[in-house]
């Protein structure tokens, strides 16, 4: 029987990890690196980089250098998202046939569930050498916010990297579950802090014997780990400025070597308070090369990027509010996401709680751990382990005046079923349109438009007249279905939203033959 392995699909690093004897392992890569950078990379010569290799030439091949395409994934080419993605991005993003972003690198148009494919089939390859036999089965982890496009996309993706995804898990009930939290108290509460490279993410669990409900989630897509290091930057670019007069801002190849630099600087600064920021041949002028060196301490780091923690310290109180919680209900913390090893971090979450945080397993391995744990639990059939999810945001339909009628408001625990009698707007209507949108704004267009249909044949009569059942119904694996039922004529209409992500099963195919031309795989 072929081992299910547990992915951590993260924006900036991905992890994998096995249960083994009974134990969660995380696996290495070829590097000896338990984390994979999540980038891919077409080189000059036309070389596919995935991982550290991409990572590496990053600062000589910026435009051909994917990275954090999850902040695209499942998300539509003209939503906000995407459309700073595209300001901040070295690469090209264009519009799809389909309306969603895609990658263009090399000449080759890229889909976004393509690259995480491609990704997701290197954590693979990584777990095959390491186990010496074929994988077939994953679970894989994404944000508790996600929306069901984005959800479907990762599914996609793990299709197109050769995988079966038995399931796809929110990141914090992962975490919650790489360390057991819940087995032996009922209704504990337990808040998770994700900061990585790219983004912020705050959930609220409730943990009881065998069931993890996520009562709430907050967030920032755009703030982690090198927000950070950019602060970082524009402070040794100022340093240099004003004692050797050059400003880098302009040199891009600079900037790549500042922002590795600074990166490190950080990291160095979680374990000692102070370290030596060395960069030789910077830059050059007239009087020739100019070297940057400096001393970079603890206490400089702390003042930069003070107020970005203050910050997520306010997402956290929203997150609190939304959940109806204050913070000294909270039982337990844990940290998750490279970016919480930076001791103000730790202290700014620690004295806000008044408690210490778990940080037993590593904040960049434990999501991986968790959906190991799960994806074993899976095949072992563990009753034990029945994980209940939330919708990430509320869902309804369009009425007339452009308003947004909501039937379930985010975070209600799945599954569920919701109903709601609608009526006609004009005299004599037959016909009615139900759009079903995603969102929390009362106007129609400023939220996602999931599908739509009509239901016709019902008889005429004055506005306001018939009755018309709007029916929403979310299973547990996050498949929702919306029905609309004329009860004087026993007429129904009804669609599953949410069976396709941004890909056709064709296109699906078509980008796994692709990607399949050149592969090796273990045999069976
Ligand atoms: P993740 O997305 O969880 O892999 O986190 C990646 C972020 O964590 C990046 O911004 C890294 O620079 C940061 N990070 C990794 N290790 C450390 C460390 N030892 N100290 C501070 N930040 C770190």
């Amino acid at each position: 029987m072929s081992r299910v392995i547990g992915i951590d699909l993260g924006t900036t690093n991905c992890c994998v990890a096995v249960v083994e004897d009974g134990r969660p392992v995380v696996i290495p890569n070829t590097g000896g690196y338990k984390t994979t950078p999540s980038m891919f990379a077409v080189g000059e010569d036309g070389k596919r980089l995935v991982g550290h290799l991409a990572k590496r030439q990053a600062v000589t091949n910026a435009s051909g250098t994917v990275f954090a395409s999850k902040r695209l994934i499942g998300r539509r080419y003209d939503s906000d998202e995407v459309r700073r993605a595209i300001e901040l991005c070295p690469y090209e993003i264009v519009e799809g046939p389909n309306g969603d972003p895609r990658i263009r690198i090399a000449d080759k148009t890229y889909t976004c569930p393509e690259i995480a494919g491609i990704i997701l089939r290197e954590m693979k390859r990584v777990a095959q050498e390491h186990l010496g036999e074929p994988v077939r089965e994953a679970v894989i982890t994404v944000p508790a916010h996600f929306n069901d496009a984005q959800r479907q996309s990762t599914k996609d993706a793990g299709k197109i990297a050769g995988l079966e995804v038995l399931r796809i898990i929110n990141e914090p009930t992962a975490a919650a579950l790489s360390y057991g939290l819940g087995r032996n108290a009922d209704d504990e509460k337990v808040l998770v802090y994700d900061l990585g490279g790219g983004t912020f993410d705050v959930s609220i669990l409730e943990m009881s014997d065998d069931v993890i409900e996520v009562l709430a989630t907050a967030g920032n897509t755009f703030l982690g780990g090198e927000d950070f290091d950019r602060r970082i930057v524009n402070y040794l670019v100022e340093e240099f400025e004003a004692t050797e007069g050059i400003d880098l801002r302009g040199d891009p190849m600079a900037l790549q070597r500042l922002k590795d630099a600074a990166e490190k600087a950080k990291c160095d600064l979680s374990v000692s308070t102070t370290t030596e920021v060395n960069l030789p041949f910077i830059a050059s002028d007239a009087a020739g090369p100019r070297h940057l060196s400096l001393e970079f301490k603890r206490d400089t780091l702390e003042s930069l990027v003070g107020d970005i923690v203050e910050d997520t310290i306010k997402t956290v109180e929203f997150c609190l509010n939304d959940a109806g919680l204050s913070r000294e209900q909270v039982n337990q913390v844990i940290l998750v996401g490279g970016q919480t090893r930076t001791p103000l971090v730790q202290e700014a979450v620690s004295a806000y709680f008044g408690q210490r945080p778990h940080k037993g397993v590593n904040p960049d391995e434990v999501v991986a751990v968790g959906a190991a744990i799960q994806g074993e639990a899976l095949v072992n059939d563990d009753q034990n382990m029945l994980l209940l999810d939330v919708t990430p945001l509320s869902l309804g339909i369009g009425t007339f005046g452009g308003h947004f009628a909501k039937l379930i408001e985010r975070n209600t625990t799945l599954p569920v079923q919701r109903s709601h009698i609608f009526t006609t707007t004009r005299d004599d209507q037959t016909a009615v349109k139900i759009r079903v949108l995603q969102g929390e704004s009362d106007a129609a267009e400023e939220n996602d438009l999931l599908g739509e249909f009509i239901l016709s044949g019902i008889r005429e009569a004055r506005k306001g007249e018939p009755e018309i059942e709007v029916s929403f119904n979310i299973d547990t694996n996050g498949i929702v279905s919306v029905s609309a039922l004329d009860v004087a004529t026993g007429r129904e209409q009804s669609i599953t939203v949410n069976a396709t992500g941004t890909l056709s099963d064709a296109e699906i195919h078509r980008i796994i033959e692709d990607n399949d031309l050149y592969e090796i795989e273990f045999k069976e």
